[in-house]
């Protein structure tokens, strides 16, 4: 992957109305990102992308059937039976700690540490892990205590965690001068919690959902009883979900308010291992299909030792994943596709005091049971900053200095549309062929500035296509096509201009 610095990416995002910080003007909210108005069109193609080749489209399944998914839009805040029969009142804890001397909060599980080799008694130096930044500092301070330069050879390293108390007392935090500042591990709970009702009561807490997915478990019996779905069946949303991250980093990588595109694909457990698979490897091809196709894209199956709770001995989990340019050489993870067994379905039976009379009936086989599920479940966010990525090609020929190379079905505009000059009769052509355009794509009239200007413009917004009105359109009803990725300029008549672009954009 050609290096994308992360501050050239963000910078650009902000300049050209990607991704701004949340409530900037008040100093922003850490964890909290706004969509500007090019973010929001391409954030919006992914999840209509998604939703479009998720549910609308026919789908083969692996037994040669079309795949049947319906769409649901549940509330995000829910009856708060709900999170303690999934489990996550209980469990959906991260380790935290705390610096007592910057005042700093990490994931106990993303610190590492940095001791000189078979050095017992010296000091030792956290670092964020991921993040070569913190590394560097954790290695100078390291040379600075020992008075030397240090080869790698010379250096231990090891997860916090892994730390004995005593060691603790000699670390010293990424963030500090000091050592022993770092609290012991904490258990703290992800979900944002909110209060139903005009009093603030223990009685009537509730939660900010921290996944989409149970509220579609939730409206299982719902969706049975009101449509012809029939195991195997799914069940899709598309929705916002809250964790209070303990330490958001990495641009939108890690929020604390985000967006899922999940589905719930409900089976008979023997056949469990066969859409497992299937799944695994449609959704691998989907993000594909959208643009991320070159090497950054990989599919990790996880070893059993990393299963959740849900997933134990199922036919398996895996996470299709980027390589953002924080997380390389390594990856971060864009979807996860899990087998989750009856887990929830079970839960929810439970909880809500039906039992066995939520088993579902199998008619054909003539038996009950609960589904097992496979779960894809994606990040629209994360999807959306793996778009901006991948795009993002510096290229010092072009005045704009870099070119976004979005696939066409995800680039926010799909075509510009100039007057060459802004007079002699040019603008009221391109605004003709502008309004015929818009009628079934998102497109740009842009009279102002020079064409070299505007065509670095649409660089920089990665639309893939634009149309110039020019002296030769008013004699022989011509313009000129730009292709953004080629530069190549050629001639079409004005009059085959929209049928030229619907058959590129699909
Ligand atoms: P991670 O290990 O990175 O915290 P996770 O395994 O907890 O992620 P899941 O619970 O599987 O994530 O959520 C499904 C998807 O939701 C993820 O693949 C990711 O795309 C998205 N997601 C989860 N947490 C966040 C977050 N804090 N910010 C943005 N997207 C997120």
């Amino acid at each position: 992957m050609a290096t994308v610095s992360m501050d050239d990416l963000v910078a650009l995002c902000r300049r050209r109305g990607f991704i701004f910080q949340s409530s900037e003007i008040y100093g922003g909210i850490n964890g909290f990102w706004d969509y500007g108005p090019l973010g929001t069109l391409l954030k919006r193609n992914l999840k209509q992308a998604w939703w479009n080749d998720m549910v609308e489209r026919e789908l083969v399944g692996p037994d040669g059937q079309p795949v049947d998914i319906v769409g649901v839009d549940c509330t995000i805040i829910m009856n708060p039976k709900v999170w303690e029969a999934s489990g996550h009142v209980g469990g959906f804890n991260d380790p935290m700690v705390d610096c007592k001397e910057s005042k700093a909060r990490y994931r106990a599980d993303h610190l590492m540490c940095l001791g000189l080799k078979g050095d017992k008694v010296g000091q030792i130096f956290a670092y964020v892990e991921s993040d070569d930044t913190s590394l560097a500092q954790a290695r100078r301070k390291l040379e600075k205590y020992i008075k030397r330069e240090l080869a790698d050879g010379d250096i231990d390293r090891c997860a916090f965690t892994a730390l004995s108390a005593g060691e603790r007392a000699i670390t010293v935090g990424p963030d500090a001068k000091t050592p022993g500042t770092l609290t012991e591990p904490r258990q703290f709970n992800l979900m944002f919690k909110t209060n139903v009702g005009a009093v603030e009561d223990p009685t009537n807490i509730a939660y900010l959902r921290p996944e989409t997915a149970q509220g579609i478990f939730a409206n299982f019996d719902n969706v049975l009883n009101s449509t012809r779905v029939r195991v195997p069946f799914g069940i899709a949303q598309v929705g916002k979900a809250f964790r209070n991250e303990v330490t958001p980093r990495n641009f939108t990588f890690r929020s604390r308010e985000f967006e899922q595109m999940e589905i719930e694909f409900f089976i008979r457990p023997d056949s469990a291992a066969e859409w497992y698979a299937w799944w695994r490897d449609s959704r691998f091809r989907w993000w594909q299909s959208i643009g991320l196709s070159s090497g950054n894209l990989q599919l990790r199956e996880h070893a059993s030792d990393e299963l959740a709770h849900y997933a134990k001995a199922g036919a398996g989990t895996s996470d299709i994943e980027y390589r953002f340019p924080f997380t390389a050489p390594g990856f971060g993870e864009l979807e996860g596709v899990a087998h989750r067994s009856d887990f929830d379905l079970r839960q929810h039976a439970t909880h809500c005091g039906k039992g066995d009379k939520m088993r579902y009936f199998d008619q054909e086989r003539n038996e009950r049971y609960f589904p097992h599920v496979i779960e894809p479940s994606a990040g629209a966010d994360r999807g959306t900053l793996a778009l901006l990525c991948e795009a993002y090609t510096p290229d010092p020929a072009r005045p704009s200095g870099v070119v976004m190379r979005f696939h066409p079905r995800m680039a926010p505009v799909k075509a510009g549309v100039f007057p060459l000059v802004n007079k002699d009769g040019m603008p009221e052509v391109a605004e003709r062929l502008y309004r015929d355009l818009r009628k079934r794509h998102v497109v740009e009239y842009d009279p102002k500035q020079s064409i070299g200007k505007r065509y670095a413009r649409m660089d920089e917004a990665g639309t893939p296509y634009c149309f110039t009105i020019d002296g030769d359109t008013l004699t022989n009803q011509t313009v000129t096509v730009r292709h953004r990725d080629t530069l190549e300029q050629s001639r079409i008549a004005i009059d085959q201009v929209p049928a030229w672009l619907d058959e590129r954009l699909g």
